[in-house]
């Protein structure tokens, strides 16, 4: 088994199509693959049709539901959702209509600090307009020179305190655990190591998730440090959470980690995939 369960395609801010991140994840061994777009599956049926063509692959239907919490904004993966669960879409589609609006606010943000044309700029680079992400804003900056690459401009850009980031409601966590669960899923908390919460309030973020009904935690993540997949570890201990891994993958020129490339995880910690019916 290599799973790798969070991933984005072009239906959200990745780079390439969903039935290429399909293939990719095949060429590159994996054998159980979770396409998690940004607030959207509408990518999970050619990531499907696509892995019939794969000996091997298997795709679960994926989602990365954006929340707010405590005023940070936190990512709930959904694994093995029922797609056509109207609960779950009419979710979805409230928090990407957000998504526009929220993209109109930055640009006049950036506009204030001197950079002009954002809002077109950055829908240049959006193949689905209410998936509208940060990373396209961060792809626009590359291309009028104010950073060199996607990565470095979340250094200057885009985050609390630096120009372009404006305040967003999202859902709640509950919300997103129920809508995840009413749609046969299961709710894992994305890429923990990220968020900047000293360890007592993580502490709560992942008694509340529990209290919802959100039973996994990324352990393994593309974005985790060996320290923090060890921290994860521990979490996942004390909370008796199922573990999952992903690398994140956004696209081959954008991310540090490729599909399937990813550390195992600790032997002593259950899989999300055993839950999901997978040896
Ligand atoms: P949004 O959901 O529109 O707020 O955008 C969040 C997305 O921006 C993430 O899913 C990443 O693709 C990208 N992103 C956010 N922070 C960073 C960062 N520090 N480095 C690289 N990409 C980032
Ligand atoms: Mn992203
Ligand atoms: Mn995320
Ligand atoms: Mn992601």
């Amino acid at each position: 088994m290599l799973a790798d369960l969070h991933c984005h395609s072009n239906v959200s801010d990745g780079l390439l199509p969903p039935g290429a991140v399909a293939a990719r994840a095949a060429a590159n061994g994996v054998t159980l693959l979770a396409l998690t777009d940004h607030d959207n599956t509408d990518g999970v049926a050619e990531a499907l049709a696509a892995a019939e063509t794969h000996d091997g692959l298997t795709v679960l239907a994926g989602v990365e539901i954006s929340v707010a919490w405590r005023s940070v904004q936190v990512h709930i993966v959904g694994l093995n959702v029922r797609c056509e669960n109207a609960a779950l879409q009419a979710g979805l589609a409230g928090i990407r209509s957000g998504r526009i609006d929220r993209g109109r606010r930055m640009a006049e943000a950036l506009a204030k600090a001197g950079i002009e044309g954002a809002f077109e700029g950055a829908m240049k680079h959006c193949e689905t307009p209410d998936t509208l992400s940060r990373a396209h804003f961060a792809r626009f900056l590359v291309d009028v020179g104010k950073a060199p690459n996607v990565r470095s401009v979340f250094e200057r850009y885009l985050v609390p305190g630096k120009p372009g980031y404006v305040e967003h409601v999202w859902a709640s966590v509950e919300d997103a655990v129920s809508w995840i669960r009413d749609a046969g899923g299961v709710a894992v908390i994305a890429h923990p190591g990220r968020y900047d919460f000293r360890a007592r309030l993580f502490d709560t973020l992942c008694g509340h998730f529990q209290d919802c009904g959100g039973e996994a935690i990324e352990v393994v993540s593309g974005s985790h440090s060996v320290d923090q997949t060890r921290r994860m570890a521990q979490v996942a201990r004390r909370f008796s959470f199922l573990a999952s891994c992903g690398s994140d993958f956004h696209g081959p020129s954008e991310s540090y980690v490729d599909l399937g490339q990813l550390p195992p995880l600790p032997e002593d910690l259950t899989p999300v995939w055993h839950a999901l019916g997978f040896a």
